[in-house]
């Protein structure tokens, strides 16, 4: 059963619809153990993904602050192999980064044949932050949502498998991870007064957010709305998505390998042969 929301663009979605502490009646503990096997699973994907070369990933990760996109490249990402699997952190652009289109700094990072790129933040800042803020004017960030469809489009056709995902937190829980970082002097670091301001416009950020669900979801190239209030919850539900995503190539990549195999083995025999 999946535990995520895909959204595939049928119908407009409301964030007020999805109920960000939900955790389908499971309890703590049958979730880690669900994890670790779908861990293992993501793993072995990755291997025959990177063997095979046909495809590649690109898993982007987008919700407010203190959401948990950290946490989940953590545990859901962390066990991958690092030969073949990338994260690219997208911060505040730099003054080079301005003078380009908004994709310019993103598409240089797109994966790869055969690798797993993770978003940490994406493109969609652009109608995100921009449009919060008014960083740029309505009718530039508007006709992002189409540059946007296009280049995933564009990604799609060149074999990317990508997967959108909105940590989805409520207003009460953001509170309380908030305070608890001054509870605690070890996670001082972590602290920021921007956050506190950013949260200030929270109902706006649930528009734009909606928005970008609804103006930017496809079958090739969904949104995951991530019930994230319980981090043990929030983890599951990414790996599940990540591994049901993933699974379906699994065959064909085993047949690609193979006749690989097969060719390469032939010429062996061949080599020894003619000595
Ligand atoms: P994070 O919150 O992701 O851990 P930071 O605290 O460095 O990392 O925050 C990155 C900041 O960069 C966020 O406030 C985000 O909104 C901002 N940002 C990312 N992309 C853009 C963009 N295209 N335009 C403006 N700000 C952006």
């Amino acid at each position: 059963m999946p535990y995520a929301y895909k959204i595939t663009g049928t119908h407009p979605i409301k964030l007020k619809d999805f109920d960000p502490g939900d955790d389908a009646g499971l309890k703590r503990e049958d979730a880690a153990e669900k994890l670790a096997k779908l861990c293992d699973e993501l793993t072995r994907l990755q291997e025959l993904l990177y063997a095979a070369s046909d495809h590649s990933v690109l898993i982007v990760l987008q919700g407010r602050d203190t959401s948990g996109k950290d946490g989940t490249i953590k545990t859901v990402m962390g066990p991958l192999n690092s030969l073949s699997c990338n994260v690219a952190s997208f911060k505040v652009p730099t003054e080079k980064e301005r003078a380009h289109d908004f994709l310019w700094r993103v598409h240089q990072h797109a994966p790869a044949e055969g690798e797993i790129t993770i978003f940490n933040r994406s493109h969609y800042e652009d109608v995100l932050v921009v449009r919060v803020h008014e960083l740029a004017p309505e009718k530039v960030w508007r006709a992002r949502y189409d540059h946007i469809n296009a280049f995933e489009k564009l990604l799609a056709d060149n074999d990317t498998v990508v997967l959108k995902f909105y940590l989805h937190i409520s207003k009460e829980e953001q509170e309380e991870r908030l305070l608890e970082r001054e509870q605690d002097r070890t996670k001082y670091w972590k602290l920021s007064v921007g956050d506190w301001k950013e949260r200030e416009y929270w109902n706006a950020y649930t528009r734009a957010y909606e928005d970008a669900i609804n103006k930017c979801s496809a079958p090739h190239a969904p949104w995951f709305i991530v019930p994230a209030n319980k981090k043990w919850f929030r983890n599951l539900a990414v790996a599940e998505a990540i591994v049901a995503a993933l699974k379906p190539f699994e065959k064909q990549w085993l047949k690609d390998l193979d006749i690989v195999g097969q060719r390469e083995k032939a010429l062996i025999e061949e080599y020894r042969k003619s000595k």
